[in-house]
Protein backbone atom coordinates (compact mmCIF):
# COMPACT_ATOMS: atom_id res chain seq x y z
CA UNK A 1 0.00 0.00 0.00
CA UNK A 2 0.72 3.27 -0.48
CA UNK A 3 0.12 4.55 3.36
CA UNK A 4 1.65 7.95 4.93
CA UNK A 5 2.38 9.34 8.29
CA UNK A 6 -1.24 10.22 8.72
CA UNK A 7 -2.38 7.14 8.23
CA UNK A 8 -4.02 8.24 4.14
CA UNK A 9 -3.75 5.12 1.65
CA UNK A 10 -3.35 6.43 -2.03
CA UNK A 11 -5.67 4.78 -4.73
CA UNK A 12 -5.49 7.44 -7.47
CA UNK A 13 -3.07 7.73 -9.75
CA UNK A 14 -2.28 10.81 -11.49
CA UNK A 15 -0.35 9.91 -14.67
CA UNK A 16 0.82 12.98 -16.87
CA UNK A 17 1.66 11.58 -20.19
CA UNK A 18 3.08 15.04 -21.77
CA UNK A 19 3.82 18.96 -20.58
CA UNK A 20 3.23 20.01 -23.72
CA UNK A 21 -0.39 21.64 -24.55
CA UNK A 22 -2.39 22.83 -27.46
CA UNK A 23 -3.95 25.79 -25.44
CA UNK A 24 -2.73 28.10 -22.95
CA UNK A 25 -5.25 28.62 -20.61
CA UNK A 26 -4.38 32.38 -18.82
CA UNK A 27 -4.54 30.54 -15.43
CA UNK A 28 -2.01 28.08 -16.46
CA UNK A 29 0.16 29.02 -18.60
CA UNK A 30 2.11 31.53 -20.15
CA UNK A 31 1.46 33.07 -23.98
CA UNK A 32 4.57 31.53 -25.44
CA UNK A 33 4.46 28.22 -23.57
CA UNK A 34 6.97 26.99 -21.63
CA UNK A 35 10.08 25.09 -22.25
CA UNK A 36 8.78 21.63 -22.44
CA UNK A 37 10.34 18.72 -21.73
CA UNK A 38 13.02 17.01 -23.93
CA UNK A 39 11.71 13.24 -25.88
CA UNK A 40 14.60 11.27 -24.32
CA UNK A 41 13.70 12.73 -20.35
CA UNK A 42 9.88 11.57 -20.73
CA UNK A 43 9.12 8.39 -20.03
CA UNK A 44 8.62 6.10 -22.77
CA UNK A 45 5.12 4.22 -23.21
CA UNK A 46 6.80 0.93 -21.90
CA UNK A 47 8.58 2.99 -18.75
CA UNK A 48 4.80 4.39 -18.13
CA UNK A 49 2.88 0.65 -18.58
CA UNK A 50 5.73 -0.23 -16.09
CA UNK A 51 5.12 1.47 -13.38
CA UNK A 52 1.47 1.94 -13.73
CA UNK A 53 1.43 -2.20 -13.62
CA UNK A 54 3.69 -1.56 -10.58
CA UNK A 55 0.94 0.46 -8.89
CA UNK A 56 -1.44 -1.50 -9.52
CA UNK A 57 -0.50 -4.91 -8.90
CA UNK A 58 2.51 -4.08 -5.83
CA UNK A 59 0.96 -0.56 -4.11
CA UNK A 60 -2.80 -0.77 -3.90
CA UNK A 61 -3.57 1.49 -6.61
CA UNK A 62 -6.98 1.13 -7.79
CA UNK A 63 -7.92 4.12 -9.94
CA UNK A 64 -5.38 5.66 -12.92
CA UNK A 65 -6.47 9.22 -14.63
CA UNK A 66 -4.32 9.41 -17.79
CA UNK A 67 -3.70 14.03 -18.07
CA UNK A 68 -0.88 15.99 -19.02
CA UNK A 69 -0.41 19.17 -20.34
CA UNK A 70 -2.85 17.65 -23.34
CA UNK A 71 -2.81 13.59 -22.89
CA UNK A 72 -3.85 13.64 -26.06
CA UNK A 73 -0.76 14.86 -27.67
CA UNK A 74 0.50 11.98 -26.49
CA UNK A 75 1.18 9.50 -29.83
CA UNK A 76 1.14 6.10 -27.75
CA UNK A 77 -1.93 7.30 -25.54
CA UNK A 78 -4.96 4.31 -27.19
CA UNK A 79 -2.05 1.88 -26.61
CA UNK A 80 -1.21 3.04 -23.18
CA UNK A 81 -4.83 2.36 -22.06
CA UNK A 82 -5.14 -0.74 -23.96
CA UNK A 83 -2.09 -2.09 -21.76
CA UNK A 84 -3.27 -1.08 -19.02
CA UNK A 85 -7.15 -2.35 -19.22
CA UNK A 86 -5.34 -5.84 -19.68
CA UNK A 87 -3.55 -5.86 -15.83
CA UNK A 88 -5.14 -7.79 -13.11
CA UNK A 89 -6.66 -6.05 -11.61
CA UNK A 90 -7.80 -3.78 -14.08
CA UNK A 91 -7.40 -0.27 -12.93
CA UNK A 92 -10.68 2.09 -13.29
CA UNK A 93 -8.99 4.94 -16.52
CA UNK A 94 -9.75 8.12 -16.93
CA UNK A 95 -8.91 10.75 -19.19
CA UNK A 96 -8.91 14.60 -18.15
CA UNK A 97 -8.68 16.68 -21.52
CA UNK A 98 -9.23 19.85 -23.42
CA UNK A 99 -11.05 18.26 -25.90
CA UNK A 100 -9.57 19.09 -28.77
CA UNK A 101 -9.00 15.99 -30.46
CA UNK A 102 -11.32 14.18 -28.61
CA UNK A 103 -13.67 13.82 -31.34
CA UNK A 104 -11.19 11.71 -33.37
CA UNK A 105 -10.08 9.58 -30.62
CA UNK A 106 -13.51 8.95 -28.64
CA UNK A 107 -13.94 5.49 -30.24
CA UNK A 108 -10.76 3.88 -29.82
CA UNK A 109 -10.37 5.39 -26.66
CA UNK A 110 -13.45 3.58 -25.57
CA UNK A 111 -12.66 -0.25 -27.32
CA UNK A 112 -9.32 0.35 -25.42
CA UNK A 113 -10.80 0.12 -22.25
CA UNK A 114 -10.90 3.90 -20.97
CA UNK A 115 -13.75 4.45 -18.75
CA UNK A 116 -14.55 8.23 -18.69
CA UNK A 117 -13.49 11.78 -19.26
CA UNK A 118 -12.85 14.86 -17.91
CA UNK A 119 -13.14 17.98 -20.11
CA UNK A 120 -12.33 21.14 -19.58
CA UNK A 121 -14.47 23.54 -20.66
CA UNK A 122 -14.63 27.23 -18.65
CA UNK A 123 -17.27 29.17 -20.85
CA UNK A 124 -20.07 29.01 -23.38
CA UNK A 125 -19.23 31.95 -24.81
CA UNK A 126 -16.13 31.23 -28.16
CA UNK A 127 -15.02 34.95 -27.65
CA UNK A 128 -14.07 34.45 -23.69
CA UNK A 129 -13.37 31.46 -25.02
CA UNK A 130 -10.54 32.77 -27.10
CA UNK A 131 -9.16 34.80 -24.51
CA UNK A 132 -9.05 32.84 -21.64
CA UNK A 133 -7.25 30.00 -23.70
CA UNK A 134 -5.25 32.59 -26.49
CA UNK A 135 -6.97 29.74 -29.38
CA UNK A 136 -10.12 30.07 -31.31
CA UNK A 137 -10.99 26.28 -30.53
CA UNK A 138 -14.30 26.38 -28.68
CA UNK A 139 -16.30 24.08 -31.02
CA UNK A 140 -13.60 21.32 -31.07
CA UNK A 141 -13.90 21.19 -27.24
CA UNK A 142 -18.24 21.15 -27.66
CA UNK A 143 -17.63 18.63 -30.12
CA UNK A 144 -15.09 16.17 -28.18
CA UNK A 145 -17.39 16.45 -25.10
CA UNK A 146 -20.31 14.86 -27.72
CA UNK A 147 -18.23 12.38 -29.43
CA UNK A 148 -17.38 11.32 -25.70
CA UNK A 149 -20.67 11.03 -24.92
CA UNK A 150 -21.74 8.93 -27.97
CA UNK A 151 -18.67 6.60 -27.20
CA UNK A 152 -19.87 5.96 -23.82
CA UNK A 153 -17.33 7.78 -21.91
CA UNK A 154 -19.59 8.40 -19.30
CA UNK A 155 -20.07 10.35 -17.19
CA UNK A 156 -18.37 12.78 -19.15
CA UNK A 157 -17.45 15.58 -16.38
CA UNK A 158 -16.94 18.60 -17.07
CA UNK A 159 -14.01 21.26 -15.15
CA UNK A 160 -14.70 24.87 -15.28
CA UNK A 161 -12.41 27.41 -13.56
CA UNK A 162 -13.75 30.89 -12.96
CA UNK A 163 -11.78 34.21 -13.53
CA UNK A 164 -12.58 37.38 -12.72
CA UNK A 165 -13.77 39.51 -15.05
CA UNK A 166 -13.73 36.90 -17.73
CA UNK A 167 -16.54 34.32 -16.91
CA UNK A 168 -17.12 34.83 -13.18
CA UNK A 169 -20.87 35.54 -14.01
CA UNK A 170 -21.34 32.25 -15.97
CA UNK A 171 -22.00 29.91 -13.61
CA UNK A 172 -25.63 29.39 -13.79
CA UNK A 173 -25.39 29.33 -17.83
CA UNK A 174 -22.88 26.74 -17.66
CA UNK A 175 -24.98 24.34 -14.83
CA UNK A 176 -28.17 25.00 -17.13
CA UNK A 177 -26.02 24.37 -20.39
CA UNK A 178 -24.51 21.03 -18.41
CA UNK A 179 -27.96 19.53 -17.30
CA UNK A 180 -29.24 19.76 -20.92
CA UNK A 181 -26.15 17.70 -22.08
CA UNK A 182 -26.03 15.50 -19.64
CA UNK A 183 -22.65 16.61 -18.42
CA UNK A 184 -21.64 16.71 -14.74
CA UNK A 185 -20.03 19.60 -14.23
CA UNK A 186 -17.58 20.31 -11.24
CA UNK A 187 -15.85 24.15 -10.59
CA UNK A 188 -12.27 24.02 -9.37
CA UNK A 189 -10.82 27.02 -7.65
CA UNK A 190 -8.03 28.60 -9.20
CA UNK A 191 -5.01 27.79 -7.71
CA UNK A 192 -1.79 29.13 -7.41
CA UNK A 193 0.36 26.69 -9.88
CA UNK A 194 0.16 28.84 -12.91
CA UNK A 195 3.84 29.23 -14.61
CA UNK A 196 3.49 33.04 -14.67
CA UNK A 197 2.96 33.47 -11.05
CA UNK A 198 -0.44 35.38 -11.67
CA UNK A 199 -2.42 34.16 -9.19
CA UNK A 200 -3.92 36.37 -6.53
CA UNK A 201 -5.97 35.15 -4.09
CA UNK A 202 -7.95 38.36 -3.22
CA UNK A 203 -9.13 38.41 -6.79
CA UNK A 204 -9.53 34.52 -6.85
CA UNK A 205 -13.53 33.35 -7.27
CA UNK A 206 -13.82 31.32 -4.18
CA UNK A 207 -16.31 28.29 -3.51
CA UNK A 208 -18.61 30.94 -1.91
CA UNK A 209 -18.60 32.92 -4.52
CA UNK A 210 -19.89 30.07 -6.62
CA UNK A 211 -22.32 28.62 -4.63
CA UNK A 212 -23.80 32.42 -4.20
CA UNK A 213 -24.16 33.15 -8.22
CA UNK A 214 -25.66 29.15 -8.57
CA UNK A 215 -28.24 30.00 -6.16
CA UNK A 216 -29.50 32.92 -7.94
CA UNK A 217 -30.95 30.77 -10.60
CA UNK A 218 -30.67 26.85 -9.37
CA UNK A 219 -31.88 25.55 -5.32
CA UNK A 220 -28.90 23.88 -4.20
CA UNK A 221 -28.85 20.91 -0.99
CA UNK A 222 -25.58 19.49 -0.19
CA UNK A 223 -25.66 15.60 -1.34
CA UNK A 224 -25.04 13.18 1.64
CA UNK A 225 -25.24 15.53 4.16
CA UNK A 226 -21.99 17.39 3.24
CA UNK A 227 -19.62 14.11 3.31
CA UNK A 228 -17.61 14.11 0.74
CA UNK A 229 -14.69 11.27 1.91
CA UNK A 230 -11.78 11.27 -0.48
CA UNK A 231 -13.44 13.11 -3.22
CA UNK A 232 -12.57 16.45 -3.68
CA UNK A 233 -15.35 17.66 -5.00
CA UNK A 234 -18.38 18.68 -2.97
CA UNK A 235 -21.55 18.00 -4.77
CA UNK A 236 -24.84 20.02 -4.31
CA UNK A 237 -28.07 18.23 -6.21
CA UNK A 238 -29.94 20.70 -8.30
CA UNK A 239 -33.73 21.83 -7.93
CA UNK A 240 -34.27 18.42 -5.80
CA UNK A 241 -32.36 16.26 -8.42
CA UNK A 242 -31.36 13.90 -10.26
CA UNK A 243 -28.68 16.14 -11.46
CA UNK A 244 -25.86 17.56 -9.20
CA UNK A 245 -23.17 20.14 -9.92
CA UNK A 246 -19.46 19.66 -8.09
CA UNK A 247 -17.42 22.32 -6.48
CA UNK A 248 -13.84 21.71 -6.18
CA UNK A 249 -12.40 24.28 -3.04
CA UNK A 250 -8.89 23.67 -3.23
CA UNK A 251 -7.93 26.94 -1.97
CA UNK A 252 -10.95 27.48 0.66
CA UNK A 253 -12.13 24.55 1.71
CA UNK A 254 -9.39 22.09 1.45
CA UNK A 255 -9.41 18.00 1.25
CA UNK A 256 -5.94 17.44 2.73
CA UNK A 257 -6.83 15.04 5.64
CA UNK A 258 -9.00 12.88 2.99
CA UNK A 259 -6.26 12.65 0.20
CA UNK A 260 -6.06 9.27 -1.61
CA UNK A 261 -3.71 10.68 -4.89
CA UNK A 262 0.20 9.96 -5.50
CA UNK A 263 1.10 11.50 -8.68
CA UNK A 264 3.95 10.35 -11.54
CA UNK A 265 4.79 12.93 -13.75
CA UNK A 266 5.98 12.61 -17.78
CA UNK A 267 9.46 12.76 -16.73
CA UNK A 268 8.92 10.17 -13.99
CA UNK A 269 9.02 11.91 -10.91
CA UNK A 270 6.33 11.05 -8.10
CA UNK A 271 4.61 14.08 -6.51
CA UNK A 272 2.90 13.18 -2.97
CA UNK A 273 0.97 16.31 -3.81
CA UNK A 274 0.37 19.06 -6.18
CA UNK A 275 1.71 21.60 -4.22
CA UNK A 276 4.59 19.40 -2.90
CA UNK A 277 8.09 20.91 -3.43
CA UNK A 278 10.16 17.73 -3.40
CA UNK A 279 9.84 14.64 -5.92
CA UNK A 280 11.30 11.26 -5.93
CA UNK A 281 12.90 10.08 -9.61
CA UNK A 282 11.38 6.89 -10.44
CA UNK A 283 12.58 7.11 -13.88
CA UNK A 284 16.81 7.07 -12.92
CA UNK A 285 15.61 3.83 -10.80
CA UNK A 286 13.72 2.27 -14.17
CA UNK A 287 16.76 3.54 -16.18
CA UNK A 288 19.28 1.73 -14.35
CA UNK A 289 17.72 -1.95 -14.41
CA UNK A 290 15.66 -1.65 -10.25
CA UNK A 291 13.70 -4.71 -9.99
CA UNK A 292 10.43 -4.19 -9.53
CA UNK A 293 10.25 -4.40 -5.96
CA UNK A 294 12.93 -1.84 -5.84
CA UNK A 295 10.92 0.37 -7.68
CA UNK A 296 7.92 -0.17 -5.57
CA UNK A 297 9.74 0.45 -2.57
CA UNK A 298 11.15 4.15 -3.20
CA UNK A 299 7.58 4.69 -4.06
CA UNK A 300 6.63 3.52 -0.84
CA UNK A 301 8.70 5.83 0.64
CA UNK A 302 8.05 8.88 -1.35
CA UNK A 303 4.64 8.64 -0.11
CA UNK A 304 5.63 7.83 3.45
CA UNK A 305 6.96 11.54 3.27
CA UNK A 306 3.79 13.27 2.46
CA UNK A 307 2.98 16.19 4.22
CA UNK A 308 -0.11 16.98 5.90
CA UNK A 309 -1.41 19.54 3.57
CA UNK A 310 -0.97 21.27 0.59
CA UNK A 311 0.29 24.50 2.63
CA UNK A 312 -1.32 27.11 0.90
CA UNK A 313 -2.60 28.73 4.09
CA UNK A 314 1.35 28.87 5.48
CA UNK A 315 3.01 32.39 5.67
CA UNK A 316 6.06 30.75 4.12
CA UNK A 317 4.28 29.04 1.77
CA UNK A 318 6.19 28.91 -2.05
CA UNK A 319 4.29 27.85 -4.93
CA UNK A 320 6.32 24.68 -6.69
CA UNK A 321 8.90 25.09 -9.54
CA UNK A 322 6.54 22.91 -11.56
CA UNK A 323 3.98 24.42 -12.72
CA UNK A 324 0.44 22.46 -13.23
CA UNK A 325 0.81 22.11 -17.10
CA UNK A 326 3.60 19.98 -15.99
CA UNK A 327 2.17 18.03 -13.01
CA UNK A 328 -1.08 17.11 -14.07
CA UNK A 329 -3.88 18.21 -12.64
N1 LIG B 1 -5.00 19.82 -20.57
C1 LIG B 1 -5.96 19.04 -19.85
C2 LIG B 1 -7.12 19.87 -19.41
O1 LIG B 1 -7.05 21.09 -19.48
O2 LIG B 1 -8.11 19.27 -18.97
C3 LIG B 1 -5.36 18.29 -18.68
C4 LIG B 1 -4.37 19.02 -17.82
S1 LIG B 1 -4.99 20.44 -16.96
C5 LIG B 1 -3.55 20.94 -16.09
C6 LIG B 1 -6.04 19.67 -15.74
C7 LIG B 1 -7.04 20.57 -15.07
O3 LIG B 1 -6.35 21.51 -14.32
C8 LIG B 1 -7.95 21.34 -16.02
O4 LIG B 1 -9.29 21.09 -15.69
C9 LIG B 1 -7.59 22.78 -15.77
O5 LIG B 1 -8.71 23.63 -15.88
C10 LIG B 1 -7.06 22.72 -14.37
N2 LIG B 1 -6.14 23.81 -14.04
C11 LIG B 1 -5.05 24.22 -14.71
N3 LIG B 1 -4.45 25.25 -14.07
C12 LIG B 1 -5.18 25.47 -12.96
C13 LIG B 1 -5.08 26.40 -11.88
N4 LIG B 1 -4.11 27.29 -11.81
N5 LIG B 1 -6.01 26.34 -10.90
C14 LIG B 1 -7.02 25.43 -10.96
N6 LIG B 1 -7.16 24.53 -11.94
C15 LIG B 1 -6.26 24.56 -12.95
FE1 LIG C 1 -3.42 23.15 -21.53
FE2 LIG C 1 -5.00 22.06 -19.71
FE3 LIG C 1 -3.17 23.95 -19.04
FE4 LIG C 1 -5.28 24.66 -20.48
S1 LIG C 1 -5.33 23.82 -18.39
S2 LIG C 1 -3.13 25.24 -20.90
S3 LIG C 1 -5.64 22.89 -21.71
S4 LIG C 1 -2.74 21.92 -19.77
Amino acid sequence: MLIDTYGRVATDLRVSLTDRCNLRCTYCMPEEGLRWLAKPDLLTDDEIVRLIRIAVTELGVTEVRFTGGEPLLRPGLVGIVERCAALEPRPRMSLTTNGIGLKRTATALKAAGLDRVNVSLDTLRPDVFKTLTRRDRHQDVLDGMAAAREAGLTPVKVNAVLMPGLNEDEAPDLLAWAIEQGYELRFIEQMPLDAQHGWKRDGMITAGDILESLRTRFDLAPEGAGERGSAPAERWTVDGGPHTVGVIASVTRPFCRACDRTRLTADGQVRTCLFATEETDLRAALRSDAGDEAVAELWRKAMWGKKAGSGLDDPGFLQPDRPMSAIGG
